[in-house]
């Protein structure tokens, strides 16, 4: 099969077995929580934040809030997460900067976003597929990393080479399904640890589905 027709066949059985509605599982009710709670994302589980976020969401509700917070107790509501001192930090400066630079409002574009301290291109991704429908690039988590290596989409660990190999091999109009495609596959058959081959939609296709756990 070639690469452009294996990669919609896949595509086409991960949209059928796991449907297009997929969302973030980090819980928020707004734009200022989805921000807030992807950019406390990396390096934590989902899990994890959400933990975090239930407390500093009855606190915080705005940036305004988080740009005056005092950052000792910033942290104290943060301190379930890796990193939780520097999140605080960077946090707070970039509620600022949303209130300085773009009037109160997360800005719609990947280069802006990345402008803040500690967003890189996979939050960035995640917040404006998730808050606006907008695909600049395809987020790249350990799941959409472990099931691209195995289908033999990259060959590479780094998140950002990974990622522009997808950008080359899915069509745009997919760019914000893949991921959470590949995160739903990841969760389900193709965890890092162990593989349920045996139970994947693309076990009959897959490069992998024969090889042994890696
Ligand atoms: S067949 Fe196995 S290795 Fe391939 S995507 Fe499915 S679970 Fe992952």
């Amino acid at each position: 099969m070639q690469k452009e027709e294996f990669v919609k066949e896949a595509l086409d059985r991960l949209i059928e077995r796991y449907g297009r509605e997929l969302h973030t599982e980090l819980v928020h009710r707004n734009l200022t929580e989805l921000f807030v709670a992807v950019f406390l994302s990396p390096q934590c589980t989902d899990k994890q934040v959400n933990n975090v976020t239930r407390g500093l969401f009855k606190r915080f509700r705005s940036f305004d809030d988080y740009a005056g917070a005092d950052t000792r107790m910033l942290m104290r509501y943060l301190s379930g997460l890796n990193y939780y001192k520097t999140k605080a930090r960077n946090l707070k400066k970039s509620a600022r900067m949303v209130l300085e630079l773009y009037d109160g409002k997360v800005p719609r574009s990947l280069e802006k976003l990345m402008e803040f301290p500690g967003v890189g291109r996979k939050v960035g991704n995640v917040i404006l597929n998730e808050g606006f429908a907008i695909d600049e690039g395809i987020a790249v988590d350990t799941h959409c990393a472990t099931v691209a290596r195995r289908l033999r989409l990259s060959r590479h660990k780094d998140p950002h080479k990974i990622e522009a190999d997808l950008l080359r091999k899915v069509p745009r109009e997919q760019w914000g399904l893949v991921s959470n495609l590949f995160i739903a596959l990841g969760r389900d058959t193709c965890r890092a640890r162990v593989k349920h081959c045996e139970r994947c939609v693309l076990s009959d296709i897959c490069p992998s589905s024969t090889m042994p756990n890696k």
